[in-house]
């Protein structure tokens, strides 16, 4: 079946990046696109008139951890001080003995989680990603059972996704004393790579190639060398990408750099894992950042030299006080900036403005971190961070992975006067605008509407398992906190 849409602005691509078409249309047939450009001669058997609304390709989300975060609402505007603001550690850490109440991403390989709280993490992770316009998303490590509702979900929605299941040499627990401890187990990350190896040889191209393995060793510091060496070489084997969260935490870069007499990145590099497809989440406590006070600093420039990929989550890791130093800077360096979400609101186009506003305030300059490196990042970068050529634009050949966004608001005044989209989108838009989705050719989401989900349910019941974690985070908490003394109120509840 051959598809054409027509519309007042196209993001359109030349060949050397995005270009703006205005009064084309882009026509696909079957998963691909045959044809973007002013007009289309040929027959089609359907066509899609998009009138103002802007055609540009979906957004892909390089940073995913499943589930409705439930327990990230916790940690708004609250947290431990101990934790310097990395936030998985303030609601992923329990006490020891205990596992996070809702939370299944962590547990070990034959631990059982609930059955229907994997499939509810699931299908909120896909269906929020799906009305977000992400067409394609990286799962950062979670675990084998996650992994496979993941899947099913992806089965259903018909999005596309890089999965695979994390592993670790070892995790953290909350000690007696309420601080962290960490659990050493190197067998285990062998094992959860060999798990990760035969998934990934399993389910490699699945759903008609929407399903792509990645090997994501979790973190830097809760990797062994011998792990991310062993990542490495089945990286070159099977020919997938890797992820992981390195450079992102100051506890990590400390234990890395007291452990090895290196940096994390330095680590990375000298493992050789440096390269496009690794992606890193989120390279921003790099020795280059004047809050780590590290002298001789190279950081950088070696990630730059290896055009690695980082998977920057500006609004996760504003709301924690923190922000890439700086966009301009990692750009010109020669790194991949790519955006993820990370957390709530899985919303590109939020993510995609916080990350514009915070690359002027570093930078001290409002002609740094433009709309249109932004959206780049969002759609070409993370192409790039998957060694991607047919993902991220509009053009013949690529895949038909196209959202269109209503520039109307939902029926408001946001928006304004529209001159230029890309601007426009970054500086008034929000995930809701995002009115089309097609994946592979076929339509995922139109007006808005998923077929066959039912949105509201969906939300009541993220809402009722949020309240049963809330409710008993006193039981897992290394502190015994309850939520309300975990994360007071706003504003003291009022007495009748
Ligand atoms: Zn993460």
């Amino acid at each position: 079946m051959r598809t054409l849409i027509k519309a007042k602005w196209i993001v359109a691509n030349d060949g050397r990046g995005h270009t703006l078409l205005r009064d084309g249309v882009v026509v696909f047939e079957g998963k691909h696109i045959i044809h973007v450009g002013q007009s289309f001669d040929g027959p089609v058997d359907r066509s899609i008139d998009a009138g103002s609304k802007l055609v540009c390709p979906g957004f892909i989300d390089t940073h995913v951890h499943s589930g409705h975060r439930a327990s990230h609402r916790l940690i708004s505007d609250a947290g431990r001080p101990l934790y310097f603001g990395q936030p998985f550690l303030e609601i992923s850490v329990p006490k020891e003995g205990r596992v996070v109440s809702g939370d299944p991403r962590y547990l070990k390989p034959g631990d059982t989680a609930l059955n229907a709280a994997l499939e509810l993490n699931a299908m909120f992770t896909v269906a929020e990603l799906l009305r977000n316009g992400v067409t394609t998303f990286v799962e950062f490590g979670s675990q084998e059972s996650v992994q496979l509702a993941l899947m099913k979900q992806i089965e259903r929605f018909g999005t596309r996704a890089y999965l695979g299941p994390g592993y670790d040499s070892g995790r953290w627990v909350g000690d007696s004393n309420g601080g962290l401890k960490r659990v050493h187990d190197p067998e285990g990350g062998l094992r959860g790579l060999d798990i990760a190896v035969e998934f990934i040889r399993k389910y490699e191209g699945a759903l008609e190639d929407r399903i792509r393995g990645i090997l994501v060793p979790r973190e830097v510091e809760t990797s062994t060398v011998d792990l991310l060496e062993k990542t490495l070489g089945f990286a070159d084997e099977l020919k997938v990408p890797m992820a992981t969260h390195a450079a992102y935490s100051v506890l990590e870069f400390h234990d890395i750099v007291r452990e090895f007499q290196m940096t994390p990145i330095e680590l990375l590099d000298k493992v050789g894992m440096l390269r496009t497809t690794l992606n890193i989440g989120h390279g921003n406590f790099i020795a280059d950042n004047s809050n780590l006070n590290y002298s001789g600093a190279r950081d950088l420039e070696l990630m730059g030299t290896h055009q690695c990929s980082i998977s920057h989550c500006p609004i996760n890791i504003a709301r924690r006080a923190r922000t890439l130093d700086n966009w301009d800077r990692y750009r010109n360096a020669g790194v991949n900036v790519t955006i993820g979400s990370d957390t709530y609101p899985r919303d590109m186009i939020m993510n995609m403005r916080t990350a514009s506003l915070m690359g002027k305030i570093m930078g001290h300059d409002y002609y740094k971190a433009p709309a249109g490196q932004v959206f780049e990042a969002a759609t070409l970068g993370g192409a790039r961070s998957l060694g991607r050529n047919d993902l991220g634009k509009l053009s013949a050949g690529a895949l038909a992975d196209i959202v269109i966004i209503d520039f109307d608001g939902r029926h408001s005044l946001r928006y304004g006067p529209v001159r230029d989209p890309i601007k426009s989108l970054v500086e008034c838009g929000v995930g809701d605008d995002i009115d089309t989705v097609i994946v592979n050719g076929n339509i995922c989401m139109e007006n808005g509407v998923i077929p066959g989900l039912d949105i509201d349910d969906l939300r009541d019941r993220a809402q009722r398992s949020g309240e049963h974690i809330w409710s008993t985070l006193q039981d897992w908490d290394p502190r015994g906190r309850t939520a309300e003394e975990a994360s007071p109120w706003s504003f003291p509840l009022h007495s009748h």
